[in-house]
């Protein structure tokens, strides 16, 4: 994900800085820059520093489309990298031998949605992603039902009845068909449906049991008068309480874990016994949750929150400004999933929390 991820120096600060699009980058950039200017160095070191410094300095802040930019640069190293964020973060510079990167590993994830306004005869596709939607498909049902009302009228509208209800449902079966192809070729998080009550229902109904696991909701709209951006606004608004949802089922599964099988961690201190243990499999992060000083050891990386020598080999640690960076990359690394939550579940009060692999006692 992060190709610069893997960059250590343990001759030269890495320096990570953290910016918001705001109307003064510029007053921003000096602001965060301001601790890292006092920071003591040996000559090389701070040569180093000083060009990422001039480097940074440099860039066309001001031409930023992104809500938020992380930049990681060791100049001794020969490393400059801009990463363009979704979502905003809070300012922030630090240095260290590797870039800082908890505030890119904890960004709400990116979701992808597909929105179905559907009819007896027709339905739109919408892909929704990252605050945008776009249509892009148009399904629109060959209709050709023969009023041919001949002969004794009850019996024939009775077939031209179910000739349309067929019709209808083969419609349906092809648009869930082609659901699935897009599925495949690139997935999706969540299929919402909108149309008439009673359309969106009959569609949800004849979804196979897979894709209709998919469905976070369904909204009422007038496919003949609808427009992208009110199709937006309805399928966000479901969206958004899927996901929410989904965090808060998150969370559910962690309290119960630790209340019954011991296969859980909550809180920073348990979080960093689990992550020495390779124990973490499922890592939340509350993303405003506030840093942690403690140590790392550069031996055999393991993590302390009080430094001094290390408990795994003795080597003297180094202290790092937020071991929840550490604990990140270390889940990471031992293939582990992370991932950052709001701040509105039972989480809050411990920062961060994780299914384990094993129960640590
Ligand atoms: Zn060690």
């Amino acid at each position: 994900m992060f190709p610069f991820a893997q960059s250590t120096s343990s001759t030269y600060p890495v320096l990570s800085v953290y910016l918001n699009k705001g109307p003064a980058l510029g007053a921003q950039l000096t602001d965060v820059l301001k601790p890292i200017k006092e920071l003591e160095f040996d000559r090389a070191q701070e040569m180093s520093l000083r060009a990422d410094i001039e480097k940074i300095s440099n860039l066309r802040l001001e031409r930023e489309i992104a809500p938020a930019i992380g930049i990681f640069s060791c100049e001794g190293e020969g490393w400059f990298h801009v990463e363009r964020l979704h979502r905003s973060v809070p300012d922030f510079a630090t240095t260290g031998h590797r870039p800082y990167l908890r505030p890119v590993r904890t960004l709400p994830r990116n979701t992808r949605t597909k929105v179905a306004v559907v009819e007896s005869r027709s339905a739109a596709l919408w892909l929704m992603e990252a605050g945008r939607i776009e249509k892009i498909d148009d399904i629109v049902v060959d209709e050709t039902v023969k009023k041919n009302y001949g002969g004794w009228q009850g019996y024939a509208e009775r077939k031209a009845q179910s000739r349309s209800d067929e019709l209808m449902h083969r419609h349906y079966r092809d648009t869930a068909e082609e659901l699935f192809t897009l599925h495949q070729r690139q997935p999706f998080d969540y299929i919402i449906v909108g149309g008439h009550r009673t359309d969106t229902h009959e569609f949800v109904e004849s979804l196979h049991p897979y894709l209709r696991s998919h469905v976070a909701g369904e909204f009422v709209i007038d496919p003949h008068t609808m427009t992208g951006t009110a199709v937006l606004e309805k399928a966000s608004t479901l969206e958004a309480a899927a996901e929410r949802d989904r965090r808060i089922a998150l969370v559910g599964s962690i309290m119960d874990a630790s209340g019954s099988t011991g296969k859980a961690a909550l809180g920073i201190s348990d979080l960093v016994d689990a992550t020495n243990l390779k124990a973490v499999q499922n890592l939340l992060v509350v993303t405003d949750s506030p840093r942690v000083p403690g140590a790392i050891c550069d031996e055999c990386t393991w993590i302390s929150l009080t430094g001094g020598e290390c408990q795994g080999c003795g080597a003297e640690m180094r202290s790092v400004c937020d071991v929840v960076d550490e604990v990140i990359e270390a889940v990471i690394r031992d293939r582990g999933t992370v991932e950052g939550i709001g701040a509105d579940t039972p989480l809050d009060a411990h920062g961060v929390g994780g299914l384990l692999r094993f129960a640590l006692s």
